[in-house]
């Protein structure tokens, strides 16, 4: 994550270079930092619900985003106010409509937001990975105790011991007491019980006698017949439900996702991505909803913002849950602003300067470091 950052540290700094018109007029405004058109108290949208960047916590915003805006006003010397949205989809139409003058989260920069808005420089270095239930990790051999306890093998059991009980009767009556045959006791106990023996060997095609009555022979047979047909069907089950376990933990990386049940938050980059391939989706406002969701089964995996998950997997999601595969597709967040905004540069100028003066290090430290 360190190496992520100074990865970003490094393009912001590789642009801000190329760039020398831009810098040199955001350095004339660094004292006094204020800018004769920003307003003075500025309204910030902002959205609830992506930890550790935006969250409520006893109905206060906390996160690393929250924390990165208090420290650019302070490099701006302007008051704001926090506008809360659900999703980043309402916080975008905000900042679309001027109700607010800018918006920071987790936002994702894209090529089509960036021609309805204004971003700021990279923030952060993000982008979309995948997050499955943890038992479903290392190796990839089934697991044969819940094949065994499996609803349908413990019907198929169930189902055999009572079609056993038919021959087994059957050859009881028919051979109980004869010389020279089965040795099948002729009182009912223990003889049901040896007649059950015979009848469980012939189904595995084990038995070491048969029957010497007609009638005993003849159900002999038939038992034979039906021993075969159950056998082929009884293997058909287990190697379905085997091959249903190997499919449910098989999610390793984005082109394992068709066909599963992905969830995501709402106006996402990643909702977007999942539509782009129609993928099923169940998209939440809030990602510990998302996150519930897969804990409880409802989806397969989840596919959000890298940081994101990454923090809940180290958190509160450990042991439950694990990120599996590379970041598949790169972003990086920003902050956001309506097209020509006059606070983009000022903000960009104070984005700067937190990083030269290490504030942005010691805010990456804590949130994604120290915890
Ligand atoms: N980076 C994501 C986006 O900009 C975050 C989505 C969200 O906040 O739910 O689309």
């Amino acid at each position: 994550m360190r190496s992520a950052m100074r990865a970003v540290a490094g393009g912001v700094l590789v642009w801000a270079i190329s760039t020398p018109p831009v810098l040199a007029q955001a350095n004339r405004s660094v004292n006094p930092p204020a800018v004769p058109q920003v307003p003075k108290t500025l309204n910030v949208a902002t959205r609830v619900g992506v930890p550790p960047f935006v969250f409520e916590e006893n109905g206060e915003l906390k996160g690393f985003s929250i924390e990165l805006w208090q420290k650019i006003s302070e490099e701006l010397g302007v008051q704001y106010k926090f506008a809360r949205n659900s999703n980043v989809r309402d916080l975008l139409n905000a900042v679309k409509t001027d109700k607010v003058d800018v918006g920071i989260a987790a936002i994702s920069i894209t090529s089509d937001r960036e021609e309805q808005f204004d971003f700021s420089y990279p923030m952060f270095e993000s982008g979309l990975q995948i997050m499955v239930l943890a038992k479903s990790t290392g190796s990839s051999s089934p697991n044969f105790l819940s094949l065994f306890f499996s609803p349908s093998l413990l019907q198929l059991f169930g189902i055999m011991i009572l079609i056993v009980l038919v021959p087994a009767h059957i050859i009881w009556f028919s051979e109980r007491g004869r010389d020279g045959g089965m040795e099948i006791s002729h009182s009912y106990f223990p003889g049901i019980f040896q007649a059950c023996w015979w009848a469980a060997a012939t189904l595995a095609t084990q038995a070491d006698s048969m029957p010497k009555a007609v009638v005993g022979r003849i159900v002999a047979v038939i038992w034979m017949f039906t021993s075969v047909v159950f056998v082929a069907y009884f293997t058909a089950t287990v190697t379905t439900s085997l091959t249903v376990q190997q499919l449910q933990s098989n999610i390793k990386g984005p082109d394992d996702l068709p066909g599963k049940v992905v969830a995501t938050t709402k106006g996402s980059t990643s909702a977007k991505y999942l539509s782009d391939r129609n993928i099923q989706k169940l998209e939440f406002t809030n990602i510990n909803d998302a996150y519930d969701s897969l804990l409880k089964g409802e989806a397969d995996a989840i596919v959000f913002d890298s940081p994101v998950l990454m923090y809940y997997a180290a958190h509160q999601g450990k042991g439950r849950v694990q990120v599996v595969g590379e970041v598949f597709q790169k972003e990086n967040y920003g902050i956001v602003f309506a097209t020509n905004s006059p606070l983009r540069k000022p903000v960009n100028n104070a984005l700067l300067t937190l990083q030269e003066k290490g504030i942005y290090q010691q805010l990456y430290d804590k949130w994604f470091r120290d915890r």
